[in-house]
């Protein structure tokens, strides 16, 4: 691998390779990533935002402490040259924040189809869509520590992305432990007061209790007990399921007990 694009930077004081835009830098990273390997020690794997050159570098450095000590080193030395503090960017047609504003964007649309799949207590592919949303809040930690970004967005949505994350725990540690008193969940769901919560909530509760109406129906033995348990279930179904993405909780509710409803009629 032979850059051409080499520029001095001011902020590493060295050349670097510099691209105009993401895209292609992280295309640069992608391509290359074969020669990289046999380079072995210091292959680049993230592509940032330069402020002092303008426009996108790639590098080795990933990890949040590295960075942040990479920034200090670069912004004493503009000190140093220049005299002055360097500034935040506060100009928010720049590239630098519309960078912010995507990643930003992402993590919205990420937390509310989050949002949907807990309320279908689909927990595994909402914890799998949470690890993908902190690899993207550190990508933009990186990028707004890299540029200089102080967005009071960034924090609340770190919290945001917390507070779902640790609501998610709770729900899987429930579903793990149906038994689980009243009592107990009270306190493990102390600081999950909101509608919202409580929808999620609920709508797992209904799915345990549904699941062992299923559990009673399969040993039941006589056709009024089974019919009494059917209608339990049947009105779960119809009004114990609330919430955007449902509809699938719904449709396995009615396969599971669809399966009794026959047996029970023979
Ligand atoms: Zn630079």
């Amino acid at each position: 691998m032979k850059p051409k694009n080499r520029y001095f930077c001011i902020g590493c004081q060295r050349p670097k390779m510099l691209f105009e835009t993401k895209s292609k830098a992280d295309n640069f990273l992608k391509f290359n990533e074969k020669d990289f390997y046999k380079s072995a020690k210091g292959a680049p794997v993230r592509s940032y935002f330069c402020s002092f050159c303008g426009g996108w570098h790639i590098s080795s450095i990933s990890s949040l402490p590295s960075i942040i000590s990479a920034n200090e080193r670069a912004d004493l030395l503009l000190q140093n040259l220049t005299g002055s503090l360097v500034e935040e960017v506060d100009d928010r047609d720049s590239i630098e924040y519309k960078e912010f504003n995507k990643l930003y964007g992402h993590l919205i649309t990420l937390n509310s189809r989050i949002r949907v799949l807990i309320t279908a207590t689909e927990y595994g592919y909402a914890g799998r869509l949470m690890k993908k949303s902190q690899l993207l809040i550190n990508e933009m930690l990186r990028h707004t520590l890299s540029c200089g970004i102080k967005d009071e967005r960034q924090r609340n949505i770190e919290k945001v992305f917390a507070q779902l994350d640790s609501f998610l725990w709770l729900l899987v540690k429930f579903q793990n432990n149906p038994d689980i008193p009243e009592e107990t969940l009270e306190v493990m769901f102390q600081n999950h007061k909101s509608g919202y919560y409580r929808k999620a909530i609920r709508n797992l509760k209904n799915k345990i209790l549904f699941l062992r109406i299923m559990s009673d129906l399969s040993q039941s033995e006589t056709a009024s007990e089974r019919e009494a348990l059917i209608l339990q279930a049947e009105s779960i179904i119809k009004t114990g399921f609330r919430g955007g993405g449902c509809s699938n909780l719904r449709k396995w509710a009615k396969a599971l007990l669809s399966g009794y409803s026959d047996f029970s009629c023979s």
